[in-house]
């Protein structure tokens, strides 16, 4: 992972890279036989910039779904957390020398403020990272060379319902795979560096328990076992274009999100709008 610090007062540290990577590491193998880019190739070739908090280019209210949920987490007295976009983004599309290149980038000075201590600061990063490389992952298609689908990414609510809660369960299999691989004494060299005091797999859960709506929605995907992150990622065009299935999409997850979603009422919308 390559880490380039434009303006940001804060470095990452060697052990918070290495973290982050080993999360990252954990891919399922067989999807590399089929249309997976696997979020670990990626990471070889999208830079991850750190900004400070004036050159942050996007705002949370993009993404979050429910403004008070911002307006909530700058009251320090409340145990809500940010949507994820606010300590980090992705831009598949970002002009540097004049050449054009996707690029990730994340302020730790924002991502800081979220935390109690190193431990905490270590995963947090990582949640943030690979985040955005999910997204990311979303729009790259290995067998579809433009990218047409994959592309369209238009930041409407029925998107900010769709693409932040795949984002985040994609997030909570990565954590999920490192977690119990990590614990069951398979570990990488690199993962020495772990601190084990928290559960890395349990706090990214906690974490997004905590956040706006939308992004919650992604630990009711991983709950549920609804596995469609490809699919979305494979008919985001043509998904655009179903007014009423959005519709029904969104009526549901808005009225459900947080524990009475069910996988058969989930799948059934999602086919639908397909
Ligand atoms: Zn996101």
């Amino acid at each position: 992972m390559k880490v380039i610090n434009l303006d940001s007062s804060y470095e990452l540290t060697q052990a918070q890279i290495s973290f982050a990577e080993s999360v990252m590491s954990f891919d399922r193998p067989y999807r590399l036989d089929k249309e997976y880019p696997c979020i670990s190739l990626l990471t070889e070739h999208i830079p991850v910039y750190l900004f400070s908090e004036k050159s942050m280019p996007v705002d949370s209210l993009k993404y979050a779904d429910d403004e008070n949920e911002y307006l909530i987490h700058n009251d320090q007295t409340t145990l809500a957390t940010p949507a994820t976009d606010w300590l980090g983004f992705y831009q598949n599309r970002t002009s540097i020398y004049g050449v054009d290149t996707p690029i990730i980038g994340i302020c730790p000075e924002r991502i800081i403020r979220c935390v109690k201590n190193d431990e905490e600061l270590i995963l947090l990063i990582a949640k943030v990272i690979v985040h955005e490389f999910a997204h990311a992952q979303m729009n790259f298609h290995p067998r579809d060379s433009r990218h047409s689908n994959a592309y369209y990414n238009p930041v409407d609510l029925f998107y900010k319902w769709m693409e932040e809660p795949m984002a985040n369960v994609i997030t909570l299999e990565r954590f999920y795979y490192f977690t119990t691989s990590y614990s069951a004494g398979f570990t990488f060299a690199k993962c020495s560096l772990t601190p084990t005091l928290i559960n890395p797999f349990d706090y990214v859960k906690d974490f997004i328990n905590r956040q706006p709506n939308n992004y919650r929605l992604g630990l009711d995907f991983y709950n549920q076992r609804f596995w469609k992150w490809w699919e979305w990622r494979n008919n985001k065009a043509l998904i655009s274009l179903k007014v009423t299935e959005k519709a029904d999409w969104l009526n549901y997850v808005r009225l459900n999100v947080g524990g009475t979603t069910t996988k058969s009422d989930l799948e059934r919308l999602f086919n639908a709008l397909k």
